[in-house]
């Protein structure tokens, strides 16, 4: 049996919904079971709910108001399409409890002026119980003997409240009760991804793009035999398309090699997922026969010499120099500290004997840090970098292809060169404006 996450493009509107419909009862009738559907909030609710949460906590509440009606008549709207006569009965009641529950916390919210994470999470988790809710009807509407279940009671997480971390022995006895029981029982268990709850019931959500990390615990927490992620491109590719024209799509990949990558896209790889090596494919809901991409332990072997690039914008890139750091101890720790402190995480670092380089996404505390850098070391700061990384298990062998990747880039200015023990990601650091130019000199010489 399969678990089938659908993400927010795959469930935006009555069609999008149709298509998931005809993707379910292809899986049924192939496995005679299953498959667990997991889904995302209907494209951009989360994002207009986070802002109605803000907008009332700010004391614009008409604003929030109005943007909640908007959302309602969407919602609704998709339901009488679907699924007609439950759009007049439970349904319809159910999505209007939602709605009304959101306009009383928003009116909570503006009375208050403040959102804690805890609300937040409230009015953010109802994107998904929302879609859920419609996408299990329409399947009950379509003859596909469908069940709700909700994320809350299949979900368990600590209390980080926006950003919560599943348990996973209490997440596993919660899944086995709700959705396996469900499968068991001849049905097609729907919930949403994204949301959980803690121990005494608090609402939490995974963190934003959370609903991978949903689809991949249902996977492994049911033993399923692969894990499959809709959305709206063909599968994993050689490059972000909205930097090179026509990149290729990337038929398998290796875990490690995903995991490499899971810095800068979805976190479709639970560890669990990799522990008990259940496949994840990634599908396109709008082609449903293509092959997609095929993330294993042991993929075929590569035909190309590495495997995918990947770029990141908006970099900041620290330098950290001191002469005591020749020959010193304790520098490196002293160093980590301060970005420990203002919680920010580091992402590639390289060290000579007397600088230490490493680039920051996150620049909300770049001040108090480099403030605090500064007392023991010089700083210089470079923004509007860009981070390049090129992902191969090719690379760990064959040496020579590093050497290529560099080469390729002779003419650009590279910042910072880093290449970890995995030998798997040659990663360099370059001028933002660059960053196209060396994109495609790495792609014609790799993948054309
Ligand atoms: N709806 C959530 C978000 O937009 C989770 C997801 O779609 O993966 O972040
Ligand atoms: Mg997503």
């Amino acid at each position: 049996m399969v678990v089938q996450k659908f993400g927010g493009t795959s469930v935006a509107d009555p069609e999008a919904i149709q298509r998931l419909i005809h993707i379910v009862q292809t899986a049924r009738s192939r496995d005679g079971r299953g498959p667990a559907v997991v889904v995302s909030a209907m494209s951009g609710v989360t994002d207009a709910l986070l802002g109605i949460a803000a907008a009332a906590g700010g004391g614009r509440l008409e604003d929030a108001l109005t943007r909640l009606d908007q959302l309602r008549e969407r919602h609704v709207a998709a339901a009488r399409s679907l699924a007609p006569e439950q759009a007049k009965g439970v349904l319809g009641r159910q999505i209007d409890e939602q709605f009304d529950d959101l306009v009383a916390l928003a009116r909570a919210l503006a009375v208050l002026r403040e959102v804690s994470p805890r609300t937040l999470d409230v009015v953010a988790s109802a994107g998904e119980i929302l879609s859920s809710r419609i996408v299990a009807a329409a399947l009950a509407d379509a003859g596909v003997h469908s069940e709700w279940v909700d994320a809350r009671r299949a979900i368990i997480t600590n209390g980080d409240h926006t950003r919560a971390v599943p348990l996973a022995t209490e997440t596993e006895a919660a899944l086995r009760a709700s959705v396996l029981a469900a499968v068991d029982a001849g049905r097609v268990p729907v919930l949403g991804g994204f949301v959980g709850s803690t121990v005494d019931g608090h609402t939490t959500t995974l963190g934003r793009g959370g609903s991978d990390y949903s689809g991949a615990i249902v996977g492994a927490g049911i033993g399923a035999r692969e894990i499959q992620i809709w959305t709206d491109v063909d599968g994993m590719l050689t490059a972000d398309p909205r930097v090179i024209a026509a990149p290729r799509l990337v038929p398998h990949l290796s875990f490690a090699e995903a995991a490499e990558l899971a810095y800068f896209g979805a976190k479709v790889l639970h560890p669990s997922t990799v522990e008990r090596n259940i496949p994840v494919r990634i599908l396109n809901s709008r082609k449903a026969d293509g092959t997609g991409t095929t993330i294993t332990a042991e993929p075929p072997p590569a035909t190309t010499p590495l495997t995918a690039l990947a770029c990141k914008r908006d970099v900041t890139v620290i330098d950290i120099t001191s002469s005591r750091m020749l020959m010193a101890y304790g520098f490196l720790r002293r160093v980590f500290e301060v970005f420990e402190r203002y919680t920010t995480a580091v992402d590639v670092v390289t060290t000579s004997e007397v600088t230490v380089s490493v680039t920051v996404d996150d620049r909300r505390h770049l001040e108090p840090i480099v403030e605090e850098l500064s007392e023991f070391s010089q700083v210089s700061v470079d923004h509007e970098m860009a981070l390049l990384c090129a992902v191969g298990d090719r690379l760990r062998n064959e040496p020579a292809i590093a050497a290529r990747a560099v080469g390729v880039l002779e003419e650009v200015p590279l910042r910072m060169i880093s290449q970890a023990a995995s030998r798997r990601n040659i990663t360099v650091i370059l001028r933002q404006a660059d960053l196209l130019h060396a994109m495609n000199r790495l792609h014609e010489e790799f993948f054309s």
